[in-house]
């Protein structure tokens, strides 16, 4: 057994302080139960706690960290960058660079503009679709995570039509009777929301769905989105903060063929630093203030700090073109041999990768949507999540996220953590 007390005393002093003692819901370890480990500090692919504890991180800060801890480059951009000053709130010629890297990768972008979160780029990319279409009503679907903004916390309603409800207090009604819900992969369920309204502004999707598990959404699915929002003239967004740069250099959009309106993106473009980012072909951003007339702004917005690391993140991930194929065959070889532990162990596993991003479920069946997600096993999750955790292995305390392979991770690693999987699954 680990001993975790100063983690559990740091808790409790930061419970007195903190609301739940953390500054992200999901952090709190709630649904596996057990207390959050507290970190001292990280290196490459391993965090130290401050019980002197050594994991494994598949959770890389959420996805951001696809070099490990403390990668030299973006290290030494970071500090570089320090030392010439924090923050202006005037325009820096880094904010220039990043952007023109970033719109000669994706035909979906000719501008983009920066933001400080992801929440952020959504909020703002949804503001965008609404003022460029002159309508109000937006579809997402059930399981994706876009972010905490008030149009976006939305629930099923419990009627058969899809008018969300909102699924924190503090969200008014009135707004979420705008968010209308489909069912991931299920285009009937699209069609039913343009059925009942004829004012939707814009389809919203993570093109691989990260936040119920891994779900990547079918290529059919993706080209029947096209085809109604075509249809409909309204605007289909592809919500890229998690795959972007994570499953594969281009997102999604370097596997689909599928070609998104507007693209939000963050985590990995940040390289570790607060950063979210959205855009979109020229005739759309242009309707952002100061050109336009649809208004969005922000302090600490380009940061100067944030901007470096994520320069130095993607002219290293663009200079060696067999990374994402190496992280992929690293994720595979980690789902083949969990597969293969559950197999033997006689426990039912669904697993599935994209690029960096793996996921497992303790499930029957194949997971298409979030119904069948929610169908998993989560008390068998939060069991395995302990025991790995106690063994040095630190995966996403719920069984409805993505784990992520950086470039830290080794093969050796990796069989390490089968031949722990192993045995924690004969306890299971
Ligand atoms: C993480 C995430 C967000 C929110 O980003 P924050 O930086 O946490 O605000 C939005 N969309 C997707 C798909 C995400 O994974």
């Amino acid at each position: 057994m680990l001993t975790t007390t100063k983690s559990e005393e740091a808790f409790n002093r930061a419970k007195e302080v903190i609301p739940g003692g953390v500054d992200s819901p999901v952090r709190a370890f709630k649904s596996v139960g057990g207390t959050p480990i507290f970190i001292k500090d990280a290196k490459g692919a391993y965090l130290n706690d401050i019980d002197g504890n050594k994991y494994i991180d598949f959770v890389q800060s959420w996805g951001p960290l696809i070099f490990g801890h403390c990668d030299k480059d973006i290290e030494t951009a970071v500090i570089d960058a320090t030392k010439k000053g924090l923050s202006f709130g005037a325009p820096t010629e880094v904010e220039t660079e990043l952007a023109s890297e970033i719109c000669s990768m994706f035909d979906s972008m000719d501008k983009v503009r920066f933001v400080s979160s992801g929440t952020e780029a959504v909020m703002s990319a949804i503001r965008l679709a609404r003022g460029f279409t002159k309508r109000d009503d937006i579809v997402k679907f059930e399981g994706c995570y876009h972010g905490h903004s008030d149009s976006l916390l939305v629930q099923a309603g419990s009627g058969a039509v899809t008018f969300g409800t909102p699924s924190s207090p503090g969200v008014p009604a009135d707004l979420t009777k705008h968010t209308l819900l489909a069912k991931y992969n299920d285009i009937e369920s699209v069609k039913k929301c343009f059925e009942n309204s004829s004012d939707i502004s814009c389809i919203i999707i993570e093109p691989i769905a990260g936040n119920m598990g891994l779900v990547p959404a079918d290529e059919e699915f993706l080209k029947a989105l096209r085809e109604i929002c075509d249809a409909n003239s309204a605007l289909l967004i592809f919500d890229e903060v998690m795959s972007g740069f994570r499953a594969s250099l281009k997102g999604a959009q370097g596997i689909s063929s599928v070609k998104p309106d507007i693209v939000t993106l963050g985590k990995v473009i940040g390289g570790g630093m607060p950063v979210g980012a959205f855009g979109a072909r020229g005739e759309i951003m242009d309707e952002l203030s100061p050109d336009g007339p649809i208004y969005q702004a922000g302090t600490l917005s380009g940061n100067p700090i944030a901007m470096n690391a994520g320069l130095a993140s993607l002219k290293k991930l663009k200079s060696s073109p067999k990374l994402y194929e190496e992280l992929e065959k690293k994720a595979k070889k980690l789902m083949a041999g969990f597969k293969d532990v559950a197999v033997s162990a006689n426990i039912p596993l669904q697993v599935d990768v994209r690029g960096s991003m793996f996921g497992f479920y303790f499930n029957d069946n194949g997971v298409k949507n979030f119904d069948d997600a929610l169908t998993s096993d989560t008390d068998r999750f939060a069991i395995f999540h302990q025991k790995m955790l106690q063994n040095g292995v630190y995966f996403a305390c719920s069984q409805f996220e993505t784990g992520f392979i950086s470039t830290a991770i080794s093969d050796e690693m990796i069989d390490e953590v089968i031949e722990i999987a192993q045995k924690v699954f004969k306890e299971l």
